[in-house]
């Protein structure tokens, strides 16, 4: 790789992204709770630095991948943020599913120290980061984006660009707001037919010919709910942070959203149940508990 890189956040998927990144050339990393970032920088023989900004200092792009816009925002001041280690020519790549707004924000108070920003989240979860085949929805200036290609493909399969900053998280909202929709109606729907008589497997088998199917019924399900499995790779949290930011996205648009609207109340009263760690999925488990059945077989 061309440039030096700079990675924050070593979550369920930023650790697997960073890892191709330590593959591909030297690469300094920090992570809030330190002794991730120690433990991945000896497994891959990279650098931890001792604050965002010696990160900062170290690095040509500087890539992020945190729970929300926030978060990122409040990584770049303060005595050890960012902003006091970035260098004008710089890249700032937020692979963070965060919000547009905050991202415009970033992206001029980066502008006024000579930094280019792209939000550049990503969909495939962790499993498409752990094989390098994820697929990242870019928002920037496209000068910035084809600068962002040989690092993004480090992790990536497809990188589309989707129009200025702001728009990749716009589409990642969207997309998320759409798998929170099916994945609520999967578990309602299932729910039913089971106690209905219908044997789970069966019911899954006959939607997923049929034309009510989607990625939760072909994948997600078989793999998770079937089996009573519920692994943890994203938190629901998460995913009820994409859905508001997607009700907010449709508020600005001036466009009616009863659907993804209903389908934050739903998640926020999951994640409320479920608590902060509960993976996505188990928003099923919910749906499970309130019909009294479980979906198996
Ligand atoms: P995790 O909760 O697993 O990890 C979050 C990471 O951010 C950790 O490294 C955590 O550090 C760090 N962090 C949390 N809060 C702060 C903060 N205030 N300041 C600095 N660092 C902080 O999340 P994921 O890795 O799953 O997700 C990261 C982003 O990627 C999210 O926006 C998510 O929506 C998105 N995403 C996730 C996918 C998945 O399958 N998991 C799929 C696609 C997108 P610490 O170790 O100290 O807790």
């Amino acid at each position: 790789m061309s440039l030096r890189a700079g990675f924050l956040g070593l979550g369920a998927i930023g650790a697997p992204m960073a890892a191709h990144l330590a593959r591909r050339g030297p690469l300094v990393v920090w992570n809030r709770t330190g002794e991730r970032a120690t433990e991945f920088s000896t497994r891959h023989r990279c650098r931890a630095a001792r604050t965002p900004r010696d990160l900062a200092a170290e690095s040509e792009v500087v890539i992020t991948c945190l729970p929300t816009s926030q978060d990122v925002e409040r990584l770049l001041d303060g005595p050890d943020g960012l902003l006091g280690g970035l260098e004008p020519g710089g890249l700032f790549l937020d692979c963070t599913s965060g919000d547009p707004a905050t991202s415009r924000r970033i992206a001029s108070r980066l502008a006024e120290r000579g930094v280019t920003f792209a939000d550049a989240p990503v969909s495939g979860g962790t499993n498409g980061a752990e094989a390098g085949t994820l697929t990242v929805m870019i928002g920037g200036h496209p000068d910035t984006v084809a600068r962002a290609r040989e690092v993004l493909s480090a992790f990536s399969s497809r990188i589309e660009h989707m129009g200025p900053v702001g728009t990749g998280h716009a589409m990642k909202a969207v997309n998320n707001a759409l798998l929170a929709i099916n994945i609520l109606a999967a578990g309602e729907g299932l729910a039913a037919l089971v106690k209905a008589g219908v044997p789970a497997r069966t019911a899954v088998a006959v939607l997923n010919l049929s034309s009510g199917r989607s990625f939760v019924s072909e994948a997600l399900v078989p793999e998770r709910v079937l089996n009573g499995s519920w692994p943890r790779t994203f938190r629901l949290a998460l995913l009820d942070k994409d859905v508001r930011i997607a009700r907010d996205l449709l508020g600005d648009a001036g466009v009616a959203g009863p659907l993804v609207d209903l389908a934050g109340t739903l998640l926020g009263r999951a994640r409320a149940a479920l608590g902060e760690d509960a993976d996505y999925m188990e928003a099923i488990r919910l749906v499970e508990q309130e019909a009294g059945v479980e979906i198996r077989g």
